[in-house]
C-alpha cells in the first residue's frame, strides 16, 4: 500500500519524515520507477501522470495544491477519490495576500506607484474602511479564511457562492440574482472561485459592467477565469480603477502582454498562496487515516461540481 509522492524532493523529504513517524506501515516513495505500480494506493501530485491507469490499485489521488483543475477527471477511475489540499499554510498565505491587495487598493497604492514614477506628489481623496464594500466570489475554505482576516479592519463584507451560506458579519449571496446584487455593491471584488467549466471566463466585460464605477479587482483564483482584454478595456475606459492580479493564462505572460506595464495593474507571479509541506503532510496523513477508517477525506472533490 505504497504512498507515491510525485513532486519536488525538498518537500518530499519533509513528507517522508512525517510519514515515517505517523504512518510507518505505509511505504513512502518519491520515485515512480522504483515502486511496483500495483502497490500504489495513494498518489500525491500536481500534474496528472500520463500513465495513471497502471496504478490499478490506486484509492486516493491527492492534489498537492488547493485546486484540482489540472486533473482530467475522465482519466481517473470512478472508484478513486480525488482530494484537493486543504491545509492551514495555504489559508494563512491567502489571508496575507488578499489583505495586502485589499489594503493596497483601498489606499490607492497603484495610483501612488504611478505618481511616483512621474515624480508627482498629489494626495487623492480617501474613503474610510467602513465605506468600502468588499465582495468575495466564492465562500469556500480560502474565502472564509480571508473574510475572517478582513473583518477587524471594518470593511463592509459580502460574498457569493453556489449554495446558500450564513457567515456572521457577511452579507451572503448565491445564485444568478445573488451575483448581480453582490456585484452592484462591490467596490473591491475578490475572486477566489475554483476553475470549472462554469467559472472559465467568468471575469469578463459583462461582469465588470455590473460593478460600481471605480471598482477594483483582486484575482487570486485561476488564470483562465479572467478575460484579459476585458480587464484592460475596463481599466482604460475608467470604469474600473485598478487591479491586483496573481493568476493569468498563460503563466508566465508573454513579454509583450499589456499587464506587465499597465499603470493600474499590480501583477504577482502566482504566489498568493503555496502549499506548506509540514502542515500539508499532516493533512495528508490525517486524510489517509480517515480514508482507512471508512471516512471521507477532508477536501474530497465532488466530480459533478468539478471542485
Ligand atoms: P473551496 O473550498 O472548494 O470553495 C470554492 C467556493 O467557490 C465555494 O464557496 C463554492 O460554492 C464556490 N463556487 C464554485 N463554483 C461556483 C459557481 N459556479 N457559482 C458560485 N459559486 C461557486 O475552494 P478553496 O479552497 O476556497 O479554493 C478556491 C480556489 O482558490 C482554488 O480552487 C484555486 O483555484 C484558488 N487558489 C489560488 C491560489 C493562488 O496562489 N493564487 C492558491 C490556492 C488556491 P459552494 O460553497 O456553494 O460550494
Amino acid at each position: 500500500m505504497t504512498f507515491l509522492f510525485r513532486s519536488d524532493a525538498e518537500r518530499g523529504a519533509i513528507f517522508a519524515e512525517a510519514f515515517a513517524e505517523a504512518l510507518p506501515d505505509v511505504p513512502f516513495s518519491m520515485d515512480e520507477n522504483d515502486v511496483a505500480p500495483e502497490d500504489v494506493r495513494y498518489l500525491l501530485t500536481w500534474g496528472m501522470p500520463d500513465n495513471l491507469g497502471r496504478y490499478r490499485n490506486l484509492e486516493v489521488l491527492f492534489s498537492i495544491g488547493a485546486g484540482v483543475d489540472q486533473f482530467n477527471f475522465d482519466l481517473v477511475p470512478d472508484h478513486v477519490k480525488i482530494v484537493r489540499m486543504v491545509e492551514d499554510g495555504i489559508a494563512r498565505m491567502m489571508q496575507e495576500y488578499v489583505l495586502l491587495a485589499t489594503l493596497a487598493l483601498h489606499r490607492n497604492l497603484p495610483a501612488y506607484l504611478d505618481q511616483q514614477r512621474h515624480r508627482l506628489w498629489s494626495p487623492l481623496p480617501q474613503m474610510q474602511a467602513e465605506e468600502r464594500r468588499v465582495g468575495v466570489l466564492g465562500l469556500g475554505v480560502l474565502a472564509q479564511a480571508v473574510i475572517e482576516r478582513l473583518k477587524p479592519l471594518g470593511f463592509s463584507l459580502s460574498g457569493w457562492s453556489r449554495s446558500a451560506r450564513v457567515i456572521d458579519g457577511v452579507t451572503c449571496h448565491h445564485g444568478a440574482d445573488g451575483l448581480d446584487e453582490m456585484l452592484r455593491t462591490s467596490d473591491i471584488l475578490v475572486c477566489l472561485l475554483p476553475l470549472t467549466e462554469e467559472t472559465r471566463g467568468f471575469l469578463n466585460a459583462d461582469l465588470f459592467a455590473k460593478l460600481p464605477e471605480g471598482a477594483a479587482l483582486i484575482h487570486a483564483g485561476r488564470g483562465p477565469q479572467l478575460d484579459h482584454a476585458a480587464l484592460t478595456d475596463a481599466l482604460d475606459d475608467g470604469h474600473l480603477s485598478a487591479a491586483m492580479i496573481d493568476v493569468t493564462d498563460p503563466e508566465p505572460l508573454p513579454e509583450a502582454h499589456p499587464f506587465w506595464s499597465h499603470p493600474r495593474i499590480i501583477l504577482t507571479p502566482h504566489i498568493a498562496s503555496v502549499t506548506q509541506p509540514a502542515s500539508a503532510a499532516r493533512t495528508v496523513i490525517e486524510n489517509i487515516k480517515r480514508h482507512r477508517a471508512g471516512l471521507d477525506p477532508v477536501g474530497l472533490v465532488d466530480r459533478r461540481r468539478g471542485y
